[in-house]
């Protein structure tokens, strides 16, 4: 199990990559593969087993589509 599990709410993502740029791993990108509801590629975390829970991603999304849990 990963550290910390990063969730996105792709259908209210608006693709503005504000979380992107704020996380200091370099771990979230569009993905080009899936299109949501209202025509946005979605943000995405690649390797989330180096994301360090520090929430920037989170702090910075206008829209609150992403969560961070901690796993025990
Ligand atoms: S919590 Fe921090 S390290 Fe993890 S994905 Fe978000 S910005 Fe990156
Ligand atoms: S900051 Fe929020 S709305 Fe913008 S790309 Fe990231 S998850 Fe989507």
């Amino acid at each position: 199990m990963t550290k910390f599990t990063v969730t996105f709410d792709e259908n209210e993502c608006k693709g503005c990559e504000l979380c992107a740029v704020a996380c200091p791993k370099k771990l979230i990108a569009l993905n080009l593969e899936i299109t949501n509801d209202a025509g946005y590629n979605p943000a995405g975390i690649g390797k989330m087993e180096e994301c360090i829970g520090c929430q920037s991603c989170a702090r910075m999304c206008p829209d609150c589509v992403i969560t961070i849990v901690k796993n025990d």
